[in-house]
């Protein structure tokens, strides 16, 4: 960051943020640098670099106006202690976080990896909404969308909500031999139907970009020959529109109520996990968009299907994500990997929205 003309610091959480000097308005861009077990090495670093790239060139080319760019790198993004912590952080809306009740996999207190690390007690680093004008993060797809239409530059229109329901079918346990059809209470049986009749009811009520899956299925006892008295599973879908989230919320419910009208089964659906959907600003990915043609690379405007620092700072200050095409979709996993020239591509597009920005050439204002 010094090399890049800005003014290093990191906070009492691990955020790194490079400064620009002697200016009062900047646009502020980044990623996180962390990443999750046998991770690739472009999730989260990459917007982290394509900072620290424009704001050397700025700094090189523009110095001497009232006007900048400066980089962060947030602090644990994939959740080894707490997801998103370092964006919440600085946007003040990590609430009472209790450092020592926060633990890792194996146990080890937030505050104990924090005191190790040399940064308890620092001061935390704060989003400045006077100073900065606007937050572009770009970061890799981790999806195959973009490989598959052949567009280098992404431009995100929101990231998605989340739901997650929980739903638990009690029946009774009977021999599997001796026990007639009619007289069971099968509760794996009754798992299976429901289950299928809400994939099929998704594919009719959801919307064109709406995902769903069911990650989970436990039946109790769980032997071969036994009728199951008990079977639960989860079921979660994501879109990036509230009112379809809202909409299939109540499929769900209505279809657990209708469930339990006719049958001797019972079923209990609980929504477990919930988080809105955030849409990103609009002038700016306009902007991305009329950078990209400036650059003559071609776009697609998509969701993001992942969470990511973005959906944080977009509550706080005018926020857009650019993506670049992740290879194969992998992510997440070593082999995750960019075309270099699509990195290039994405930063000279990232580099021409932020010039934009800073020249008052997007509806956000300066
Ligand atoms: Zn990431």
């Amino acid at each position: 960051m010094q090399d890049a003309g800005l003014e290093a610091h990191i906070d009492g959480l691990g955020n790194v943020y490079g400064k620009a000097k002697n200016v009062s308005r900047t646009v502020l861009v980044g990623s996180h640098t962390d990443s999750v077990p046998e991770g690739g090495w472009l999730d989260g670093a990459l917007g982290v670099v394509y900072g620290l790239e424009i704001a050397r060139v700025w700094n090189e080319s523009r110095a001497g106006g009232n006007d900048g760019v400066d980089v962060i790198s947030f602090a644990d993004e994939e959740g080894t202690y707490k997801g998103l912590l370092g964006s919440k952080a600085f946007c003040g809306s990590l609430g009472d976080l209790d450092t020592r009740q926060t633990v890792n996999m194996a146990g080890r207190s937030l505050a104990d990896a924090l005191d190790e690390a040399g940064l308890d007690g620092r001061t935390d680093i704060k989003c400045d909404p006077s100073r900065h004008m606007a937050f572009l993060e770009a970061h890799v797809e981790q999806g195959p969308r973009l490989e598959v239409e052949g567009a280098p530059i992404g431009i995100v229109v929101g990231i998605v909500g989340i739901r997650r329901h929980f739903l638990k079918f009690r029946g009774q346990a009977d021999h599997a031999g001796t026990t007639p059809m009619k007289m069971r209470k099968d509760a794996g049986a009754a798992l299976i139907r429901l289950a299928s009749n809400l994939l099929r009811g998704f594919g009719d009520n959801g919307a064109a970009g709406t995902v769903w899956n069911i990650g989970n299925v436990t039946f109790t006892p769980g032997v071969a020959n036994v009728v199951p008295a008990e079977a639960e599973f989860s079921f979660e879908f994501r879109d990036t529109s509230g009112e379809v989230l809202a909409r299939l919320d109540k499929l769900v419910d209505d279809s657990a109520e209708a469930w339990n009208r006719d049958s001797p089964v019972l079923c209990e659906a609980r929504r477990i996990f919930a988080v809105e959907p955030v849409a990103m600003n609009s002038d700016l990915a306009t902007a991305i968009g009329a950078a990209a043609k400036r650059c003559g690379v071609k776009t697609l405007s998509i969701p993001s299907g992942a969470g990511h620092d973005a959906m944080v700072v977009a509550a706080h200050l005018p926020t857009a994500m650019l993506f670049v095409p992740s290879i194969g979709g992998r992510s997440h996993v070593i082999s995750e990997d960019t075309a270099e020239a699509d990195i290039v591509a994405g930063a000279e597009v990232l580099a021409e929205t932020t010039r934009m920005v800073l020249d008052g050439e997007t509806g956000v204002m300066q």
